[in-house]
């Protein structure tokens, strides 16, 4: 159970060298945005056969929509149901991050906050016209949740949607939004503005697709960042965007609060692979470099202080790899990873990822510190598990407020 069969090795090898000739070559073009991420994921999908096997899968499970049979669940899988071996992408996310954890950013972005929240919340043909497109990567998807006022209280959210007919105004600021600056389809949370006791509920919100291109809907130029440079960041401004109540994801005024928990759980469940690339990463370079590099005529290797390095990485390693093994076991038998599960993961994952990075530039010294051996960037990039999709403080108080309610004790998050 805790180990790659070969059918995984396989992938693993397919994406390795795939990664090696598609992507090394552009990290620095990437790095400075000189080149965006989204033709190297349609190159991907192109070269896995992605794209045909998605779409012939989503024919299927579109055409079966409504009868709810057991056949239709399996197909269903295809998209990370019971059906599915969650371990691949688990495979595939690690990889990705070993080599460039911007792409891996990016890619989540699309595939899994806005196609997600389209193929969970969307109606078949909602999930035909936007999901599909994302899926098969003809479309890039942007998230937009943040606010500049409202982050770790997210659903404090200020943007709203004023019914007009049947249409929607949408009126508000999303900041720090993966991909907006070249986001073809934005998933847009907001509240329905029905006056001042509606808007100040904060239980009430609820998911619009707006299409670039809609008049009123604008985006900023990319962000500037400390890491996942190669990953667009950017602001989506909606002044008076107006939309068809189509946009309105499932159709119904049915807040998605919950079904944006859902996003939050499936962005803390996704940084285990992320940490796991980043670290095995560190630790192979870190581990080589300790066997070449001598000083006092002697490999830094046979010092202490640097195998004590080498062995902490390796411990965050395999507790990480653990990890990321028993959410794939859950979600492939169906078992529900529990709030404060996901949130220790997640906190765990992302410090050992930053810890391990900032070890291997020690170990490195001077050279740790120069862009070549590329554990620089990853330092600057695992930086971000701990602050995007929930910080490590919001993951403790999640934590914390379990456990104390199981035993009768109701916390609030903002204290
Ligand atoms: C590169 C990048 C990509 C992102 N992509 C997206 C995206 O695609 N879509 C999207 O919607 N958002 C995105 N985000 C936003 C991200 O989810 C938020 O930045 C994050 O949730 C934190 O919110 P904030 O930045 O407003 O910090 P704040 O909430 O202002 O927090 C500031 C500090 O206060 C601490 N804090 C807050 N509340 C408490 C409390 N109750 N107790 C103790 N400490 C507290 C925080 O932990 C943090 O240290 C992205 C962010 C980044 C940096």
């Amino acid at each position: 159970m805790f180990e790659l069969q070969e059918g995984h090795r396989m992938i693993e090898t397919a994406m390795r060298q795939f990664l090696e000739k598609e992507v090394v070559p552009l990290i620095d073009d990437l790095e400075e945005g000189k080149v965006l991420p989204y033709d190297i994921m349609r190159k991907m999908a192109e070269t896995f056969g992605l794209t045909e096997m998605i779409k012939a899968r989503f024919q299927k499970m579109l055409k079966k929509e409504g009868k709810k049979s057991e056949e239709e669940e399996s197909e269903a899988g295809a998209f990370g149901g019971p059906g599915f071996d969650p371990l691949i992408g688990t495979i595939i996310g690690k990889e990705i991050a070993r080599v460039y954890p911007s792409l891996g950013l990016a890619m989540g972005a699309t595939l899994g906050l806005a196609g997600g929240t389209i193929m969970a919340k969307g109606t078949p043909a909602q999930k035909e016209r936007w999901g599909l497109p994302i899926l098969t990567f003809e479309k890039i998807g942007a998230w937009g949740m943040t606010e500049p006022e409202s982050g770790s209280d997210a659903f404090a959210l200020k943007t709203t949607a004023k019914p007009d007919g049947d249409y929607y105004i949408l009126n508000g600021q999303k900041t720090f939004c993966t991909n907006a600056p070249y986001a073809d389809i934005f998933v847009i949370y907001a509240k329905i503005d029905r006056g001042q006791e509606a808007k100040r509920d904060k239980r009430f919100i609820f998911p619009f697709v707006v299409e670039r291109g809609t008049p009123g809907l604008s985006v900023s130029e990319p962000f500037k960042k400390m890491g996942m440079k190669g990953s667009p960041t950017g602001a989506v401004y909606l002044d008076d965007v107006r939309v068809h109540k189509s946009h309105l994801l499932g159709e119904t005024e049915e807040s998605a609060r919950d079904q944006a928990k859902d996003v939050f759980a499936g962005e803390r469940t996704g940084a285990p692979a992320m940490a796991w690339g980043i670290i095995e990463r560190c630790l192979e370079v870190t581990v080589k470099y300790a066997t070449e590099r001598k000083q006092w005529d002697r490999p830094i290797g046979e010092f202490q202080l640097i195998q004590e390095k080498i062995a902490r990485m390796y411990v965050h390693l395999e507790n990480v790899r653990n990890i990321a093994f028993k959410h794939a076991w859950a979600q492939k038998e169906g078992k529900k990873i529990t709030m404060k599960e996901a949130c220790a993961a997640k906190l765990y994952c992302a410090r050992a990822a930053t810890e391990c990075a900032l070890e291997a530039i020690q170990a490195l010294g001077g050279y740790g510190y120069m862009k070549e051996y590329r554990v620089e960037m990853l330092m600057r990039d695992a930086k971000l598990l701990q602050i995007g999709g929930g910080t490590d403080e919001i993951q403790i108080l999640n934590i914390a407020k379990e456990l104390l309610r199981a035993e009768g004790l109701e916390v609030k998050l903002g204290g």
